[in-house]
């Protein structure tokens, strides 16, 4: 594929606030862009692992590598997204990496061709009602950050969970407000022995309990999905489509948070989409606090038609003081609008792009 040009920038984008999981804190964001110029116009593609390989094993500067050795010269050479990634498939894991090219090839095509990226994907949903994940906080705290967030109008709350910081915060949460829709996500901060702290959570009308145990499993969760109530929802552990016909094989989970960014991208996406179709899997989008960019992807997966829960998407207000794209990704009553339109969700700032820039490499 014929590029005028193709840049990786290291950008980073501060938060509004810091937010905490099991993970640790984090007060800023450092994402990649790689951006194109095709036929005078640029195109982007975005991946946001963390600095350190705390949510997968990738990095910011392991998929910097990645993109620049392997990546790039993909790009170049395929002449499609299939061709794309079948040039990667050798490439073991690195779906982060994977996925700032797959997501640069979508938005050429969807430029090229006046096409939605929705559109692209045969999505059926016209917007994706927002939920907001509420990292870990105070029991003393809980109660009065669930009800900011209700009152910005995110329709779904998340509460990060860990053992021993659990019940008594649902508790909480749910007393007082007895008809929101609820969730927990541990990020597999749990194991098998916490099975009893994890049923104690059946009380609380939850819609999903979201990856409770280890993110190499599935085995231990079709275990611990027979003997909870709550449906079981897989992240971590769904790494592409083959993962999510071994845990429908085994009744590891009922529903599937679906990251574009986690399954190497767009295409994985869609594979994901058509297998919770055919094993009647409930879907839906998470986030990875990404820019608008990034954001953009996620939003056109959420109109995938297997997708039935809210989003772990926001606008850009809620994690930046200014996004990389004009306008900035907005909510209206609960819900972002699914573009019927060509490219992202506003035009990327290319003056905020190169102030927010701290390192870049031609690839
Ligand atoms: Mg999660």
């Amino acid at each position: 594929m014929e590029f005028d040009q193709l840049t990786l920038r290291h950008v980073r984008l501060p938060l509004r606030e810091s937010f905490t999981t099991s993970f640790g804190t984090v007060e800023e964001r450092n994402l990649l862009v790689l951006e194109a110029r095709v036929d005078g116009r640029w195109v982007y593609g975005e991946t946001s692992p963390l600095s350190a390989p705390l949510y997968s094993h990738e990095t910011v500067e392991t998929a910097r590598e990645v993109i620049a050795e392997y990546v790039a010269p993909a790009l170049r050479q395929c002449d499609g997204i299939d061709d794309y990634h079948d040039r990667l498939a050798s490439i073991r894991g690195h779906r982060m990496a994977k996925a700032a090219g797959d997501q640069l090839l979508y938005h050429r095509r969807s430029v090229a061709t006046g096409e939605s990226l929705a559109s692209l994907l045969g999505g059926t949903h016209d917007s994706v009602t927002c939920g907001v994940s509420v990292g870990l906080t105070t029991p003393a705290d809980v109660v009065d950050t669930v009800q900011g967030y209700l009152d910005d109008g995110f329709r779904r709350v998340k509460l990060k969970v860990e053992p021993g910081r659990d019940v008594s915060y649902v508790e909480r949460v749910r007393e007082a407000f007895p008809d929101v829709a609820l969730t927990v996500d541990g990020n597999g901060a749990y194991s098998l022995d916490h099975a009893d702290r994890l049923r104690a959570l059946d009380n609380y009308d939850l819609t999903m309990i979201e990856q409770p145990l280890d993110y190499g499993d599935l085995v231990d969760h079709a275990t611990l999905a027979a003997t909870v109530e709550t449906p079981i929802c897989l992240d971590e552990s769904i790494r592409n489509a083959a993962d999510v016909r071994r845990a429908a094989e085994i009744d590891a989970c009922e529903v599937i948070n679906l990251k574009p960014q986690r399954v190497s991208g767009l295409r994985e996406a869609k594979r994901i989409d058509d297998l919770c179709d055919r094993h009647d899997l409930g879907l839906w989008i998470g986030g990875l606090v990404e820019s608008g960019i990034g954001a953009s992807t996620a939003v056109a997966a959420a109109s995938l038609g297997s997708v039935t829960f809210p989003a772990d998407i926001g606008p850009s207000r809620r994690y930046f003081h200014e996004d990389l794209i004009e306008p900035p990704v907005r909510m209206t009553d609960g819900r972002i609008e699914i573009p019927e339109t060509p490219g992202l969700l506003g035009t990327v700032d290319r003056d905020r792009l190169t102030e927010t820039t701290v390192r870049q490499w031609s690839v």
